[in-house]
């Protein structure tokens, strides 16, 4: 399918489709079944992949990464997610993209010194720490419970968090917390940099979920106990933490659509190889009009997907936020992904179930994407808000744009 990318996004897509095909996936293939990946076989692809020019396209040159354009790093991300090693090959893997995208924006030159070059490197990772138990902000950030309050120079931290990504492995975690009790949350919280074994920094535990054996990061559940960070530790300006955010996740939105619309193009190639090998009831899969209609229709919405997902990209390498169509993009994408993973399975029978193909483990990650990063009810009221036109621009705050 010809997407019109640039020439540059087109080449780099190209040579990670080579990496991922003669190196990710054979090593993919020999941990199926077998996994947690250990931490020096992706060390080892790290290096394959600095060695062919493709790591950390999405960072800038001075921070050691290929420095491309938002929108120009788009097929190469979903050319490394047709593998779960992919991503962490090319260090395009979340938690840890998202966060360096949050410290190159907003983080001052020693805050960058100190964590985003090493996080480049992948000496060190990161959790991004919103969300929070039962009484916190969870769909609703707005009910956001963790506070942070100044004393003397320093800042005092004090929640209860869960679900944060990578939170066990984590050596930073950007936590979200109310610095302005009286204003309207989206204007009273700001994000601190936590050094993970900072005092008071307590790891309840490692939730069990699915969608960790092959290589799922800890999502842990997180005590912060009077932790004290001194005022430097500050990401971007007081109370801005909400603007900061949203800056994140319209672009971390759209890179999780990317990766992940790769995995459902690699669960179609399965599928469709093993439908033209596969015969039963007088001739082969590929050729039984319901399947094939079937696959047809998976490929006509990836295709919808992942036009959509260029055009909100193409919108925020404008300098547009793109809410509505990140929204739009994000909650059709996690759908069309997970129907394809499933379709997939379904034509490959049990082997589609089997751990001698990816799709067991592609299914049991797709499943969160409809709730991360906003669940798909969060993101229809979004658009159902523009559609019914009850936004009333004026209403909105100008820096964070959120209604107040
Ligand atoms: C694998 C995984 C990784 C995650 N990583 C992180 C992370 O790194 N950092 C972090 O801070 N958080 C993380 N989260 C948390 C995630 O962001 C939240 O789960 C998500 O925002 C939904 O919040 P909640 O779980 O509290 O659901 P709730 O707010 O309790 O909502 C439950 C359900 O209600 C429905 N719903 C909610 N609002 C509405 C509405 N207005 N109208 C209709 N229906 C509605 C939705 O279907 C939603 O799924 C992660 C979660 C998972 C599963």
């Amino acid at each position: 399918m010809e997407y019109h990318d640039s020439d540059r996004a087109r080449e780099l897509a190209a040579d990670v489709r080579e990496f991922v095909d003669e190196v990710v996936i054979p090593v993919e293939r020999e941990w199926l079944g077998d996994g947690p990946v250990p931490d020096d076989v992706i060390d080892d692809l790290r290096e394959e992949a600095r060695d062919r020019d493709l790591y950390a396209p999405q960072i800038p040159e001075e921070h050691d990464g290929l420095g491309l354009e938002f929108r120009d790093v788009l097929p190469a991300f979903e050319e490394a997610g047709r593998s779960l090693l992919g991503p962490l090959a090319l260090r395009v893997d979340a938690p840890d993209e998202g966060n360096m995208h949050t410290l190159e924006m907003a983080g001052t030159e020693a805050q960058k010194d100190r964590w985003l070059d090493p996080l480049v490197e992948a000496e060190i990772h990161s959790g991004f720490s919103m969300t929070e138990p039962m009484q916190g902000g969870g769909s609703d950030p707005k009910m956001i419970e963790t506070t942070a309050r100044k004393d003397g120079d320093e800042w005092v931290i004090d929640g209860h968090k869960w679900w944060t990504t990578q939170g066990s492995e984590a050596d930073v975690l950007l936590v979200m917390a109310r610095t302005d009790p009286d204003a309207h949350p989206y204007q009273g919280c700001s994000i601190f940099l936590v050094p993970s074994d900072a005092d008071g920094v307590e790891f309840e535990r490692d939730i069990p979920h699915v969608g960790g054996a092959f290589r799922g990061a800890s999502h842990a559940e997180i005590v912060y106990d009077g932790v004290r960070v001194p005022e430097e530790n500050l990401l971007g300006a007081e109370n801005a933490g909400f603007a900061i955010a949203q800056k994140r996740l319209g672009p971390a939105r759209l890179t999780h659509c990317m990766r992940f619309s790769g995995m459902a193009q690699r669960s179609l190639e399965v599928a469709k190889a093993y439908m033209n090998e596969r015969e039963g009831f007088g001739s082969k899969l590929s050729e039984k009009q319901s399947l094939r209609y079937d696959v047809a229709e998976a490929e006509t919405r990836l295709h919808a997907a992942r036009t959509m997902v260029r055009h909100a990209a193409r919108e925020i390498t404008s300098g547009n936020e793109a809410r509505v169509p990140v929204s739009m993009a994000k909650v059709f994408t996690a759908n069309v992904v997970q129907d394809a993973v499933d379709l997939s399975i379904q034509c490959c029978g049990g082997n589609g179930i089997g751990k001698d193909l990816p799709l067991a483990d592609f299914y049991e990650n797709v499943r969160a994407f409809r709730i991360v990063d906003g669940a798909d009810e969060v993101h229809k009221r979004v658009i159902a808000r523009d559609a019914f036109e009850d936004v009333d621009e004026s209403e909105l705050d100008p820096v964070t744009r959120f209604r107040g």
